[in-house]
């Protein structure tokens, strides 16, 4: 496929574009980031402002190594809550729902651990959490789950470091941590959703991060046409199809509508 030059289209050309590839693609993969979340309330820590500048956030080595951060990781993760409880889908949620209903969508793939994407009623079994989720809770050994809510009400009665009760294991809720591996059979499902589909969605990332920003370079390899929606530039918008730079919650409600 021939790759547009981004800077020479307008928006509405650049919309018209996505509409095309959307309505020649039955198999996409969509991947989304905290980009999307952030409509819905849920702060972007890597933003500026965000409450992990003022406090870096908890590695997964300073978990297993120090009380000092366990008892830090419980704390920051109260503050949190409200904000986390209170989101609901928002308008890109929606649409990326509706994907699913239209039959068009393949897999998602989310670097988000909010669950709003079940929320707004796409099947858990077409969505992959790179960084796990963040409404239930596991042990570190034995990587039993547990309800996020009893472990968070022992931490509120006092109990600093909840253990497992099967293993005695640190409990913590399932996402990944800074220095915590993704689960090997999570990434392998990620990545044969980036080169088996018909097109590559980017929702809300800034490639930044890996191993997600490795995905849309898989399928850029397999010749797979790429859009990206993004407020900010990413990294791929030379290699897109079609980059939008506009919220989510605009811009995905209108493609979709157009289907
Ligand atoms: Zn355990």
């Amino acid at each position: 496929m021939e790759h547009i030059i981004t800077t020479a289209s307008t928006y509405e050309e650049q919309l018209a574009d996505a509409v095309e590839l959307l309505q020649a693609s039955q198999k996409i993969t969509v991947l989304t980031g905290a980009g999307i979340s952030t409509e819905s309330g849920i702060p972007d820590f890597r933003s500026p402002g965000s409450p992990w500048q003022k406090q870096p956030p908890v590695t997964f080595h300073a978990f297993l190594n120090q009380a000092e951060a366990r008892r830090r990781y419980w704390e920051t993760r109260r503050t949190l809550l409200p904000a986390v409880k209170q989101a609901r889908p928002n308008a890109a949620h929606r649409a990326l729902a509706e994907l699913e209903r239209q039959g068009r969508l393949l897999g998602l793939i989310t670097q988000n651990f909010d669950g709003l994407h079940q929320d707004a009623g796409n099947s858990p079994e077409r969505i992959v959490e790179l960084h796990g989720t963040s409404r239930e809770a596991t042990c570190i050994i034995c990587d039993t789950r547990t309800s996020i809510e009893d472990v968070q009400r022992r931490v509120d009665a006092g109990e600093a470091e909840p253990r497992c009760s099967l293993c005695g294991g640190y409990l913590k809720a399932a996402t990944i941590l800074f220095g915590q591996r993704i689960p090997d059979d999570v990434l392998t499902r990620a990545k044969e959703l980036s080169i088996r589909c018909d097109l590559f969605l980017v929702v809300g990332s800034s490639l930044k991060v890996t191993p997600a920003s490795h995905l849309p370079r898989l399928a850029l390899q397999a010749h797979i046409p790429l859009i990206i929606i993004n407020v900010e530039p990413t990294r791929l918008d030379q290699q897109a199809d079609v980059t939008l730079h506009e919220k989510a919650g605009t811009v995905l409600p209108r493609l979709i509508a157009l289907l």
